[in-house]
């Protein structure tokens, strides 16, 4: 399978992914539903984050659906400061 991208960057570096909280799950898999990249999958009755980086970056859209308020994701700040060290070190490496 070729590696994924994203703008350029390798999609595996940047940390973009939904977290689940268990204790707060209900386990309703609203998520795994609604995720049209799968990132989710059933396991032992609660979601399991299967493929990290198949999420969209940027995009938060399970969380407000989610009825347990288990899901986070980091901040977009955190984003935006992983995505512009990455962008410079492979600006760097293009030189
Ligand atoms: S939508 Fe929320 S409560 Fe429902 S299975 Fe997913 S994480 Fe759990
Ligand atoms: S933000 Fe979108 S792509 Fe990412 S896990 Fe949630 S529903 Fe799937």
């Amino acid at each position: 399978m070729s590696k994924r991208m994203y703008n350029g960057l390798p999609r595996e570096e940047i940390p973009w992914f939904p977290r689940v909280d268990s204790k707060r799950c209900t386990g309703c898999g609203t998520c795994i539903r609604i995720c049209p990249n799968k990132v989710y999958r059933e396991r032992d009755g609660k979601p399991e984050v299967a493929d990290p980086f198949g999420c969209v970056v940027g995009c938060s859209g399970c969380v407000p659906q989610c009825p347990g308020q288990a899901i986070s994701f980091p901040s977009l700040i955190e984003l935006r400061d992983v995505l512009k060290s990455l962008e410079t070190k492979y600006a760097k490496k293009a030189r």
